[in-house]
């Protein structure tokens, strides 16, 4: 059974050294967090798994690394000077900020009804409400107001202002100079980098429609409220595609990302039962889509949210950022094909003449990736003994450590000195990290292995060298298997291919 509570997942996060807070001994930084020493395993994991498969496993994809600091005209022709912004209200009676649609969803439910009511809108259209509260700012602070809502904090009624709009990118300086012109931003999505380097990627590579650029990188928003561990973070990492086709296949591209990417988290452990497909009602839409998919993954205690989002962005960013090259003069390379000077367009494929692709964006978050996987995979079992375990079930490829050699006595050199050679023997097979794990204690190294989720533990005994009490063991260890606790003997001259059939 998965994990039943968020509190589980971040009690194991913790004293197993999957995820710290950041800053943590200057008392921490609200929403900043930090990978510890398995957390970067399974993240590397994750990413190496997204990649393998959008990457590799495709013959129409290209990947990319950008830089995370923008030029502030990229965020600007993207949108996201001006619409990047979540809408704030502030509770005059002790100053703290709210997002706007956090803070009703957080009302019980008939408050959350009195919200409706006096708006005018339907209870039940959630986005409907939030739209309107926007839209009449000086109507939405009274109705905050009359209708009883809550500051999460005091837990009293509020005194609320007018929820105005608040940008959520961070700025930076640039260079020593700190005037009005020397600042960029840092990227509040990867995608802009796809889009600013869509025609380098065209020209080095020979692309034709339709292909897609991916990335795996940070980006960073300054959410109001960041909460829920790492659900909602302010510096974050997304795994996106940009897949760029002709105007008219986008709707058909968009139901076979859908497809794909559902199949993508069923192989990481994360079923289709537990993500429910919203098809994003236009009043909600981002500023440059023409319709989006979220994919609602069910966390543990709190319900369904957003694990990814497939946009389809139409040619907006495209279009938007070769409409204001072209009024600003930036002109970016003169070729003899005057149609494709400076415009982020290819050649249809049919026609040659230059077209503007439409592009379908899978938008996947890393560390609600982490969030899922590891939830899924948390399993408490009663043994046949009366006893608990916590135990992880992660998919292999995904686990931080592959394998742990464990020696049974680690002051004894015959023994030691075999379980490190099998340990570099394992870890030359490239599966992943293999551990030496010489804490001492048999039943305590198992436990520990069970919470990180290692598939294999291997044990050099006494037996194993010839020291123990069966002779027929000599150069045999003990492999123990996670998920059914089954243990075999195995001969060392055929555990690196034991092991690599097991793990493939
Ligand atoms: P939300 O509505 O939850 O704020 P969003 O719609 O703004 O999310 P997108 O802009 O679609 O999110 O970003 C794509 C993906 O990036 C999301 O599906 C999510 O996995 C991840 N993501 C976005 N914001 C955050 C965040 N603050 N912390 C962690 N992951 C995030």
């Amino acid at each position: 059974m998965p994990a039943q509570s968020m509190e589980e997942l971040v009690s194991l996060c913790k004293r197993r050294g999957f995820i710290f807070q950041g800053s943590e001994i200057y008392g921490g930084l609200q929403g900043f967090y930090d990978y510890g020493p398995l957390g970067v395993e399974l993240k590397n994991n994750i990413k190496a798994a997204w990649w393998r498969s959008n990457v590799y496993e495709r013959d129409d994809m290209e990947g990319l690394d950008a830089s995370i600091i923008m030029h502030r005209m990229v965020l600007r022709h993207s949108g996201h000077e001006a619409t990047f912004s979540d809408p704030m209200v502030d509770n005059k009676k002790n100053n703290k900020r709210y997002r706007l649609d956090h803070l009703v969803k957080d009302q019980k439910a008939d408050v959350q009804a009195r919200v409706a009511e006096l708006m005018g809108v339907d209870p039940e259209n959630f986005p409907a409400l939030v739209a309107a509260l926007n839209a009449n700012p000086a109507q939405a602070s009274q109705v905050l107001r009359d209708a009883g809502v809550r500051d999460s904090f005091s837990g009293e009624v509020g005194e609320w202002t007018e929820p105005k709009p608040f940008n959520m990118m961070f700025k930076t300086t640039i260079g020593p100079v700190a005037d009005e012109d020397s600042y960029g931003y840092l990227r509040p999505e990867t995608a802009q980098g796809i889009f600013t380097n869509f025609k380098n990627v065209v020209d080095s590579t020979s692309r034709r429609l339709p292909f897609g650029i991916a990335q795996i990188g940070k980006a960073f928003r300054n959410e109001i409220t960041p909460r829920n561990f790492i659900f909602r973070v302010r510096e974050l990492e997304q795994m996106e595609i940009e897949f760029f086709c002709v105007p008219g296949t986008d709707e058909a591209w968009h139901e076979h990302w859908l497809e794909k990417r559902l199949s993508w988290w069923e192989a990481q452990g994360v079923p289709r039962s537990k993500i429910e497909i919203l098809d994003v009602p236009k009043e909600d839409l981002a500023h440059y889509s023409k319709r989006t998919y979220d994919l609602m993954y069910d966390y543990p205690t709190l319900g369904h949210e957003e694990i990814e989002g497939i946009a389809n962005r139409s040619d907006y960013d495209l279009g938007s950022h070769t409409k204001n090259q072209a009024e600003l003069g930036l002109v970016a390379r003169v070729e003899e094909n005057t149609d494709s000077v400076a415009k982020l367009t290819i050649p249809h494929p049919e026609t040659n003449k230059p077209v503007v692709p439409f592009v379908i964006e899978p938008s996947a978050g890393v560390d609600r990736a982490m969030l899922a996987v590891l939830s899924e995979a948390f399993t408490k079992e009663t043994l046949d003994n009366g006893n608990e375990r916590i135990v992880l079930k992660l998919r292999p490829h995904l686990a931080p450590i592959k394998v742990a050699v464990i020696p049974l006595a680690r002051n004894r050199e015959e023994i030691t000195s075999v379980a490190k050679a099998i340990k570099a023997e394992l870890q030359g097979l490239g599966l992943g990290r293999v551990l030496y794990e010489d804490s001492g204690n048999i039943g305590k190294a198992y436990r520990r292995h069970d919470e990180v989720g290692t598939p294999y533990c291997v044990t050099v005994d006494f037996d194993t060298v010839g020291k123990g009490e069966d002779p027929a063991l000599t150069d045999t260890v003990t492999v123990r298997d996670r998920d059914t606790l089954a243990q075999e003997r195995v001969r060392i001259s055929e555990l690196a291919s034991w092991i690599q059939a097991k793990l493939r």
